[in-house]
């Protein structure tokens, strides 16, 4: 969100769409408290990625990384409360 409402071609089609666009403030102080709460090395993977690839958390939908589109074991889906990476982009997946 915060990089939606940073982009500011992003935010102006969003505001003609009767969206009001603002609280920026508010986004980044609940990304810091949010982010107080995430595992360091998670924080840092997804820093990382980050860096690399706009989007960093993407979904699986028919067994495909959204991102980079590479075939994810099926595995990956039964990991209880593990988070997995793509390992071919190393995006962070979920499932959908
Ligand atoms: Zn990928």
């Amino acid at each position: 969100m915060i990089r939606d409402a940073e982009d500011a071609k992003h935010s102006a089609r969003m505001q003609e769409m009767g969206f009001p666009q603002g609280g920026m403030e508010e986004l980044k102080k609940a990304r810091g408290e949010i982010t107080m709460h995430i595992k360091p090395q998670l924080l840092n993977r997804y820093q990382r990625v980050s860096t690399s690839y706009e989007r960093v958390v993407v979904p699986v939908v028919h067994e495909l990384c959204t991102g980079c589109l590479t075939k994810v074991p099926s595995s990956f889906r039964y990991e209880k409360n593990a988070v997995v990476a793509c390992e071919n982009c190393g995006r962070i997946l979920y499932f959908i």
